[in-house]
């Protein structure tokens, strides 16, 4: 439970935008700890340049910060306030409750079927991929207010390319999830990385016994391999030769074709 002052520099390394309320800082309540983020526009027709000091101040009916971050139609972000802000209220997603577990992003969108700037919901979608990082969670714990609360429609309207909130907000979680491939990466444990490498070498491997190029070492590798295992089989057949007192080249002969021309190989 604190203000997390520290997720600049994870919607810094989503390459967003930022601007800075002053005082975001130490704004809304320490008992705070987002496991999620809700998405809302904030039905204002004028394209503010910063943002209104409703979001900052709140209302005779509601105090604020009424969000921790607000997003510019440009896909400026910008910080209002690193404490517990009131924007979500009553309601729920995925088990979580109460404003003190959840990430608030008020959009600059009137709310009326304005069409949402692409470069805005890039950020939109930058900002719930840095939050869902810096925080732990899923993309599925990213939605839209109108899906915390009956009582909402927010975020809701067009998008350039044919999407609307209303209609493709798991469109927008799988953008919110698509890793590139530095952060799947930076995800991944050490041990998973040697796991991965395994894998890869593994594929080589199986791309050299058809014929494909393998690297060099890879190659040299898998015919140590093989040599090996011709020989393991050779000294199988000297034994059971051995045992059964039978000439080894007259169990080799009942061997098939193929077997023994592998076998012939081994020096
Ligand atoms: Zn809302």
């Amino acid at each position: 439970m604190s203000r997390h002052t520290g997720v600049v520099e994870a919607l810094r390394d989503h390459g967003l935008t930022l601007g800075f309320c002053p005082g975001w800082e130490t704004r809304g309540s320490s008992t705070f700890w987002p496991q999620g983020h809700v998405c809302h526009h904030d039905a204002i027709a004028a394209r503010w340049t910063t943002p209104p000091g409703l979001l900052i101040a709140g209302r005779p009916d509601l105090a604020g910060p009424l969000c921790n971050t607000a997003l510019q139609a440009d896909g400026t972000v910008w910080l209002v306030a690193a404490g517990r802000a009131n924007h979500a209220g009553t309601g729920s997603w995925r088990g979580l409750v109460g404003n003190s577990t959840v990430w608030g992003t008020e959009a600059q969108n009137a709310g009326t079927g304005q069409e949402w700037p692409q470069e805005q919901i890039d950020a939109y979608v930058r900002l719930s991929a840095a939050l869902a990082e810096y925080f732990s969670f899923s993309a599925e714990m990213v939605c839209r207010h109108a899906e915390w609360t009956s009582r909402k429609i927010d975020p809701w309207g067009p998008w350039t390319d044919g999407h609307r909130w209303e209609h493709h907000m798991s469109h927008f979680r799988a953008l919110v999830a698509r890793p590139t491939e530095e952060d799947f990466m930076a995800t991944m444990s050490e041990q998973e990385k040697t796991a991965l490498l395994g894998a890869v070498q593994e594929i080589n491997g199986v791309g050299a016994a058809f014929g494909q190029p393998a690297r060099p070492p890879l190659r040299d590798l898998i015919e140590a391999e093989n040599r090996r295992t011709r020989r393991m089989v050779l000294d199988v057949i000297d034994a059971v030769a051995k045992a059964a007192k039978l000439d080894p080249a007259k169990i080799r002969s009942e061997l098939r074709p193929e077997t023994r021309a592998a076998l012939d190989k081994v020096d």
